[in-house]
């Protein structure tokens, strides 16, 4: 088992962490505080030097504009983007594109390609992924109410979608919705691409969270569909087959997401640590010194480590042996992971006194914005069924008793 990280990656990753402290933590104190739409141009300039510097769209293949990398590299990247809410997003790896991308990549035809894929790919346009309905749960995604009806060479869509992250200024989304409401559940839905132009797309709001409804990338709106006609060539991949695409985009997705999680820990992590350090409660009297901040840095460090190997070992699984062979363990990465960030911050806050609840350092915005991953992308409970119910399976318990097979997959964001 070889841990170490190859010389080149390891010059990048370098790189990239001195870039972002350069250029990208300097821009974070207006996040919050004023529309994301004002910061898009000195985005724009970063996104410019990242893509002279050949690290544009690191999770697309070369043939796409980006850096080829293996899931397992594009992870080591993202664990340095993670430690900045901006990072992903000057480097064109941000949800929810990159798994729109992933899904246009996969499943979409050449013109299909040619007209989303590769404008994303190129960071001119954004997009949304439209699945999670008020009315319905979004952890059991089979069940939803948006229809979309065959009309002549059209489709026709109505109902109602929510939290569909970024759709502020997305050029299209990508929608589920049923087409054969007779079908087995998991063949009722397809994926439609839905240009945000077209005629009864609606975007109804952007949903105030945690005190914020944002703008432009950094929000999540309400949409409403009415009578709102796309042509048949909008159908991406099969018919019946969107709640099999929607699994597909999940597997990488959840590593993309983790990952920035196990950055946004160490930024957190290396704040807290710097507090405890520096802060004295009296003259030469150091935070630190206090055996309560020591317990909460060594568990922190260790929990970190633990979830790191954790996510890095499901993304090699998945390199190696495919997005199913590794269900089980993004599972586990899904809803350990979030958890440990959670925690992870919380202390940093705690470290910090009233400071952590000011928005003068990044660890406010990451208490609010972070505390959803334990929703999106399948919440905990959900996860940790599918986790117990196989590991009960192999004591014997039957589908029936332990609900085995019965978990809907969980939901995407990425
Ligand atoms: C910040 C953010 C961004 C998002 N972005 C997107 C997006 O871009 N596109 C999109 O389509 N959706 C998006 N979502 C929606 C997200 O995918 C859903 O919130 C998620 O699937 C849960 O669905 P729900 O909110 O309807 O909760 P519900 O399904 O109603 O579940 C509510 C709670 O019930 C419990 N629960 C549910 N199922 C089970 C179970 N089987 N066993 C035990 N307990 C259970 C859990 O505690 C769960 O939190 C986003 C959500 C957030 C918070």
């Amino acid at each position: 088992m070889d841990f170490a990280i190859p010389e080149p990656m390891q010059a990048v990753l370098a790189s990239i962490r001195e870039l972002l402290e350069r250029e990208v933590y300097p821009l974070e104190s207006a996040l919050g505080s004023r529309p994301f739409a004002e910061q898009v141009p000195a985005l724009e300039a970063v996104r410019q030097e990242v893509k002279s510097r050949g690290w544009w769209a690191p999770q697309l293949p070369r043939s796409c504009g980006g850096m080829g990398l293996s899931l397992l590299e594009f992870g080591l990247v993202g664990e340095e983007l993670g430690r900045s809410p901006l990072g992903h997003y000057v480097f064109n790896c941000q949800a929810p594109d990159a798994g729109n991308m992933e899904l246009l990549r996969e499943f979409g035809t050449e013109a299909q390609r040619q007209r989303w894929l590769m404008p994303l790919a190129r960071g001119e346009i954004r997009s949304c992924f439209a699945m999670t309905e008020p009315d319905f749960p979004g952890s059991n995604p089979v069940w939803m109410g948006t229809r979309a009806v065959r009309d002549g060479e059209d489709h026709v869509l109505d109902g109602r979608k929510w939290f569909a992250s970024a759709a502020d200024g997305a050029a299209f989304a990508i929608v589920m919705a049923v087409t054969d409401p007779e079908a087995e559940p998991h063949r009722r839905a397809s994926l439609l691409i839905v240009p945000a132009d077209s005629p009864g797309f609606h975007r109804v709001r952007n949903i105030s969270c945690m005190g914020h409804a944002g703008d432009g990338w950094a929000s999540h709106a309400e949409l409403a569909f009415e009578g709102c006609r796309v042509p048949r060539e909008n159908l991406l991949g099969a018919e019946g087959a969107g709640f099999a695409m929607a699994q597909a985009r999940l597997g990488p997705g959840r590593i993309h997401h983790a990952m920035r999680w196990i950055g946004v820990c160490r930024r957190a992590f290396e704040l807290l640590c710097q507090r405890a350090a520096t802060r004295e409660l009296g003259p030469g009297d150091p935070f630190g010194s206090r055996q309560t901040v020591q317990e909460w840095i060594a568990e922190s460090q260790a929990a970190i480590e633990a979830a790191r190997l954790l996510v890095l070992h499901a993304a090699w699984t998945i390199d190696t042996h495919g997005a199913a062979a590794a269900r089980e363990a993004i599972s586990l990465v899904k809803f350990h992971v979030a958890g440990v960030m959670q925690q992870v911050i919380d202390r940093a806050i705690q470290a910090h006194g009233a400071l952590g609840i000011s928005d003068d350092t990044v660890l406010s915005w990451f208490y609010r914005q972070e505390r959803a991953a334990r929703i999106y992308d399948g919440p905990d409970e959900v996860h940790k069924a599918v986790v117990a119910k196989r590991i009960l399976k192999q004591y014997g318990a039957s589908s029936r008793g332990a609900g085995v097979g019965a978990a809907p997959g969980p939901h995407t964001r990425n």
